[in-house]
């Protein structure tokens, strides 16, 4: 089978660029078979010009997209699909390219030259105010306050979803949907086991009616979770503020998911509200046309933290999923892997000096060569991660779904971080491939590639097909 090339792409690249020129660069110069374009999504992870805070690339439009970013559907949303929810999607049309219709634009030109489209539909609001419908859908934190993500257990968000998905796999002659969903439940981000900046243990979610509901029919107790939430919070706040446990910070945490297992089950109920979604999406879309393809983006959490690791099974993601577009990205994974360990040294291994931590999480994670925590923003991770977290995820799925490597191209890293070269995209793109992969995923969209590395990711797919 021929394996899949793909890229992501937003639609700002195609309106700067000119679709056919793009379409000849991916294509002769990355060796691109299937664009993954941004077509629903708020967030500028993978659509907008690069960010200003980053050097822009040598194409496109070189100023950042800051002043007019927007986002919301960047084809046509069309109303009948969103007759089963409240949240009437045709009121999303993104207003960045007025009436521009992105996949009315670059269909046909990519069919002419035999590249697949998969649509990529991300959840992620990064601006609340900015959605009309959003806060009667919101999930509540442990504070009771509205937050800024859409409830799973919200009816209407399911049945929206469903629509957005249903709309275009219905209305264009795509080849697929690509979901992008990076949340976390409450209890990873309590103790900020993510490689995210910063950590607020009071505004973990949810604790809507919805979510009482759905622990009452998974027979988990809701004020004892909510409860223990709460006692959560305050051993992470002690914990920020050094108030050492007399017992230590591990052994307290311990003793609190022992007197509180609700904590867990509340945690596993909100990854069963995102795959319920999930593999709803799939079915939906499968009722469309059967050969339509569905894929999941895995964040880059799934890769460091064996916690994340331990509540998510790739044989049974691969349940719901033609693809996992399984996320490796090694190049900004140095300074994202320091910071996760950096956040669970605040935290629960609060005892444990960072560096001894990282030792043990290689261990644990089956990383080998790399290096020390000091060096890691500056070395990143290596592409013996790469082939690693690819062999993983193979054997994980089983055979039941394809895996589709995310490879990192000059994905914005701090000032003192490493800035990938030719011979780190050549490396790392060959590593997924020696790891087994069904194809890759050029990552995380075209605007913010340098076209060296481009033709490094090409001539790497070209060399690994004659092995
Ligand atoms: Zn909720």
């Amino acid at each position: 089978m021929k394996k899949t090339i793909g890229i992501q792409i937003g639609p700002d690249s195609f309106v700067d660029e000119g679709t056919n020129k793009v379409l000849d660069i991916l294509q002769q110069r990355g060796a691109v078979n299937t664009i993954y374009l941004s077509t629903f999504t708020y967030d500028r992870g993978i659509t907008g010009r690069q960010v200003s805070s980053t050097s822009l690339p040598d194409h496109g439009m070189l100023e950042s997209a800051e002043r007019y970013f927007h986002g919301g559907n960047f084809a046509t949303p069309h109303a009948q699909f969103y007759k089963n929810t409240a949240i009437k999607g045709d009121n999303l049309k993104a207003p960045d390219f007025g009436k521009l219709d992105i996949l009315t634009e670059v269909l046909p030109a990519a069919k002419k030259r035999d590249i697949k489209v998969v649509c990529s539909v991300q959840d992620g609001f990064n601006y609340p105010d900015d959605v009309p419908f959003f806060k009667d859908f919101a999930e509540v934190d442990l504070q009771g306050r509205r937050s800024g993500a859409m409830c799973f257990y919200q009816p209407d968000v399911k049945e929206f979803w469903k629509a957005v998905a249903t709309d275009l796999c219905s209305s264009y002659d795509i080849d697929g949907i690509l979901l992008f969903n990076e949340r976390n439940g409450p209890l990873l981000n309590a103790i900020g086991v993510s490689h995210h900046q910063g950590i607020d243990s009071a505004k973990v979610t949810c604790f809507c009616e919805h979510h009482q509901k759905a622990a009452e029919q998974h027979g988990i107790d809701f004020k004892r979770a909510k409860e223990g939430y709460l006692k959560l919070n305050q051993y992470v706040q002690n914990s920020l503020d050094k108030k050492r446990p007399s017992d230590g910070y591990y052994v307290e945490f311990s003793r609190l998911l022992l007197e509180y297992p609700e904590i867990m089950a509340y945690n596993q109920l909100f990854d069963t509200g995102k795959h319920q979604i999930l593999k709803e999406v799939y079915s939906a879309v499968k009722g469309v046309r059967k050969n339509l393809e569905v894929g999941f983006h895995i964040e880059h959490t799934n890769s460091f933290n064996p916690l994340y690791r331990a509540s998510r099974s790739y044989e049974e993601l691969a349940t719901m999923a033609d693809f996992l577009k399984v996320v490796v990205y090694n190049n900004c994974g140095g300074e994202r892997y320091r910071s996760f360990i950096n956040n669970i040294c605040s935290t629960v291994l609060r005892d444990v000096p960072p560096a001894e931590v990282m030792l043990l999480n290689n261990h644990l994670l089956n990383y080998a060569n790399e290096a020390p925590i000091d060096e890691l923003p500056m070395a990143g991770l290596s592409p013996d991660y790469v082939m690693r977290e690819t062999q993983r995820a193979k054997a994980g799925v089983k055979g039941k779904s394809q895996i589709l490597p995310g490879i990192d191209i000059n994905i914005p890293t701090g000032k003192n971080s490493r800035k990938a070269t030719p011979d780190d995209t050549y490396a790392a793109t060959m590593a997924a491939f020696k790891g087994g992969a069904d194809g890759v995923i050029l990552s995380r969209k075209y605007s913010e590639m340098f076209l060296a590395n481009l033709d490094a990711a090409g001539k790497a797919v070209r060399d690994a097909a004659k092995l």
